[in-house]
């Protein structure tokens, strides 16, 4: 008991070290040109559906992350949503989502009418574990016509979305292998991993397809974005089209050849986003010096541990995280009290998703690492602006 009491303070004290209170979990920072291209929108009338900054967003992004193409859209669990319909998710199919994510990852499979299939995660990366997916598979898995199926529900198993938590990359090698082996698709959800990369390739250009985000707390913002990337140029033509309505190009004409959906970001957003991502190199090497900034101010307390990228991974450190290993809930609970009391704010990890209560029927395997990654896991404040937070 005195020992946990001991632990609070001294880990109070050294967050206090970095970020100084009042200090949220992640706050977006501006600057740069930002307000030089929106006013551009504005003075020019171009805010919306479309626009050069859309183009320019899209294009500066897939030289960025190295895929073949990208299409910005509305918010990344647009991105999702679509990039799982591409991958040939249909109705009553499931998908294999670590049960250890945000819960867009999930909802993006229920908005393809599918069903989220929970796998767990590695306790090193966080990640899906490919070891644990491989026995899973081999498990649950019965192969008719070349198509897995779950032999347990009859649904075919029809898509694979490695996340790439807090910005560490997964094995997503790996996984990618063993996704190969039982022919299904990867789709990755790189929502809160731009600027990561997995021995030197970026995360979000592994799958068949992949998600980003832009949402405000993200490593850059849109205030409200996402983008889809893919090598494929035929699946990235079909993106563009299913995002934005379908409408065939004509000078005055209403054509739509499809059902599709209104999932564009506004020029008004990505000409936020184009000053963003000018600004990454910056935001990722600030993120750096945060993340090495906690982990010598942790390093001499016994019980607690920082989370760093994984092996031959290179994290935008997008979110720290730090573990007391083997602690339960209320302990955790007793390090976020004493940390939001003095308005440092900190969070739990996310609730496992299976046990939210629109997910609890859903097929799972074994949880235990993520059950346990959810007791001993804190999030705590890494918006670049700590470092120059003198409050
Ligand atoms: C943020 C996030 C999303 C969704 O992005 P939005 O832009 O908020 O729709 C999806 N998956 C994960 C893991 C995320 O963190």
């Amino acid at each position: 008991m005195t020992n946990s009491i001991t632990l609070v303070r001294d880990v109070l004290r050294a967050l206090e070290c970095v970020a100084k209170p009042p200090c949220a979990l992640h706050e977006p920072t501006f600057g740069g040109n930002a307000e030089a291209y929106v006013a551009d929108c504005i003075q020019t009338g171009w805010v919306s559906s479309v626009g050069a900054y859309v183009d320019r967003l899209e294009q500066d992004l897939a030289i960025y992350t190295g895929a073949k193409h990208c299409i910005a859209t509305v918010n990344g669990t647009a991105a999702l949503h679509v990039a799982l319909l591409l991958a040939g998710v249909k109705p009553n199919e499931e998908v294999l989502v670590p049960a250890l994510s945000f819960v867009a990852t999930a909802n993006a499979v229920v908005n393809c009418n599918a069903v989220p299939h929970f796998v767990d995660v590695a306790d090193e990366t966080l990640g899906m574990d490919h070891q644990q997916m491989k026995d899973h598979l081999a498990r649950i898995g019965e192969t008719k016509n070349g198509q897995l199926f779950n032999q347990h529900t009859g649904r075919r198993i029809a898509a694979i979305v490695p996340m790439h938590t807090f910005g560490h990359p997964c094995e997503i090698e790996q996984l990618c292998e063993v996704a190969d082996e039982f022919q299904i698709p990867v789709v990755e959800d790189a929502a809160e991993s731009l600027g990561s990369s997995h021995r030197g390739k970026h995360t979000g250009t592994f799958g068949k397809l992949g998600a980003v985000s832009f949402n405000g707390n993200k490593v850059i913002t849109t205030g409200g974005g996402g983008a889809i990337l893919t090598d494929d140029s035929d699946l990235a033509k079909l993106a563009k089209r299913i995002t934005t309505t379908a409408k065939e190009p004509h000078p005055w004409l209403f054509n739509h050849d499809m059902h599709a959906f209104n999932f564009r970001m506004p020029n008004l957003n990505a000409a936020l986003g184009c000053a963003q991502l000018e600004m990454l190199p910056d935001f990722l090497a600030q993120k750096r010096q945060i993340a090495g900034a906690y982990q010598a101010a942790l390093s001499g307390i016994d019980g607690v541990k920082f989370v760093v990228e994984p092996e031959e991974a290179t994290s935008n450190y997008w979110l720290n995280a730090i573990r007391f290993p083997g602690c339960d809930e209320t302990f955790r609970d007793s390090v976020l009290t004493a940390t939001n009391e003095v308005k440092l704010m900190t969070r739990p990890c996310w609730t496992p998703l299976n046990r939210l209560p629109m997910y609890t029927s859903c097929p799972a395997s074994d949880l235990a690492v993520s059950d346990q990654i959810f007791r001993e896991t804190i999030n705590i404040p890494s918006g670049c602006g700590i470092l120059t937070n003198e409050a």
